[in-house]
């Protein structure tokens, strides 16, 4: 006979008769075999974390014990949630009718892909937390995910990579220096939801800077780095120093092409090929399955697109959508040196990127005419120091636009603000009618 083990499910419900929602989750429980709810926290209404505009919630937790095994659980929960009518198909973190949430499961921690236990971040969420609480759960004791195991060593950092791939587990990469935010939590957050495991890399890449450039001074909050990591479930941290990396005798790069011409490329002539070698030995040392990289530098994603795709790298390249603050202007880790008249005044860039794909919208497919009003949104802006560059490109692989009226196009932009002058990139798709805010 199986020992029961108790277990702790999170209810949830924004969407048709949210109460009666609950306590059909609760009667479907009792009556399922190897399950037997022990304790039903009461029901509390709270605000909706994340997702869509959406309705209140109203949240509850039980108590079971069970014989029934994590997977075999789940599937009992998705079932329920099938039945109180959830659709499989509805919006990402959007209303829905019914969410149970496997919390926690004796004091076992899971990680694989379909189930994550403790949930990452439990800890963070009162409307989970308090029915826990209520429940007799003390938080203190919650098994907390350990921290991501750091690694200084390239040799080392493989042999880790190795041994996170193993029994098919999908590994996921994503590529960072540092400075954390939730742009690059956005791209973490994506490959734990494809992936088994992921490991982020942090480097400051001396090859992708030019002399003159802010290497010294790029900010390395390294401890905060780690937490952001830790609360992403991020399992590995590749944190090499540039002698590791780089040995003496380092002499060999990639040399990038077509997608590297002109905007960045024309400002920063090495930088891409820089980018590209650091890429290139951090992909054969950690053979992901998926690469996660941010829309938010579209060049650098087009540059490698076409290295991956070159090179025969294994896996797959996957683009993230671009995050940003509250009032527009993409999340990046050089904000941090904008005075605050300057951050402000950097919205421009936003307004430049919609008066274009307003003016596309209404009708003007005039290439020249579009980057006009771009510049001229930047013009009015006395804080805007340079406009290094407003392009129209291709939408994915930024190649240059036939002559003539535009169909699909990108906006591209790369304006400097502040003393010394911070260099800030955004793009946006003119003809398509994205939300230019978080
Ligand atoms: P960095 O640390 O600046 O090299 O960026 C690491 C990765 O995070 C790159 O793939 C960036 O494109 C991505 N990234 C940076 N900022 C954002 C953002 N605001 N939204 C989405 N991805 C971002």
């Amino acid at each position: 006979m199986t020992r029961a083990v108790l277990a702790w499910l999170g209810l949830g419900s924004n969407l048709g008769d949210r109460e009666a929602n609950l306590r059909f989750a609760c009667e479907r429980l009792a009556r399922t075999p190897g399950i037997a709810v022990e304790a039903v926290s009461t029901f509390r209404e709270t605000a909706p974390v994340g997702g869509p505009p959406q309705g209140a919630f109203l949240n509850g937790a039980v108590r079971i014990a069970t014989t029934l095994s994590p997977p075999a659980l789940l599937a009992v929960q998705k079932a329920i949630e099938r039945e109180a009518g959830r659709r499989a198909d509805g919006p990402h973190h959007g209303p829905r009718e019914l969410d149970i949430d496997l919390l926690l499961y004796g004091d076992a921690t899971i990680d694989t892909r379909e189930l994550v236990v403790p949930h990452p971040r439990l800890l963070e969420r009162s409307f989970a937390l308090d029915p826990l609480r209520e429940l007799g759960v003390d938080p203190g004791t919650i098994p907390r995910r350990e921290s991501p195991r750091v690694i200084r060593d390239p040799a080392e950092f493989a042999a880790h990579c190795d041994a996170l791939r193993r029994g098919g587990c999908r590994l996921g990469l994503v590529p960072t220096m540092g400075a954390l935010h939730e742009g690059h939590a956005s791209l973490m957050r994506r490959a734990r939801a494809d992936c088994d495991r992921v490991a982020a890399t942090i480097f400051v890449n001396p090859l992708q800077f030019a002399p003159h450039e802010d290497l010294a001074r790029y900010p390395r909050p390294f401890a905060a780095d780690l937490a952001l990591c830790a609360r992403e479930g991020v399992a590995l941290v590749f944190a090499p120093s540039v002698e590791a990396m780089y040995g003496k005798d380092f002499i060999s790069r990639i040399a990038v092409g077509r997608e590297a011409v002109g905007m960045e490329g024309a400002v920063r002539p090495d930088h891409f090929s820089g980018v590209a070698t650091v890429v290139t030995i951090l992909w054969s040392l950690a053979r992901p399955d998926f690469g996660y990289f941010g829309q938010k530098d579209a060049q650098q994603l087009a540059v490698l697109r076409r290295v991956h795709q070159d090179l025969r790298l294994c896996g797959a390249i996957v683009g993230c959508p671009i995050v940003r603050d509250a009032d527009g202007l993409a999340m990046s880790s050089r904000n941090v040196y904008l005075q605050p008249e300057d951050r402000r005044a950097a919205v421009v860039i936003v307004a430049a990127l919609r008066e274009a794909r307003a003016r596309f919208l209404a009708g003007e497919r005039d290439a020249e005419r579009l980057v006009a009003a771009a510049r001229e949104r930047l013009a009015g802006e006395p804080r805007c120091r340079a406009v290094d560059y407003v392009e129209l490109r291709a939408p994915d692989d930024l190649a240059p636009l036939p002559k003539g009226p535009i169909g699909p196009a990108r906006l591209l932009i790369a304006a400097r603000f502040g003393d010394p002058a911070t260099r800030l990139l955004d793009n946006a798709r003119v003809d398509v009618d994205e939300v230019l805010a978080p």
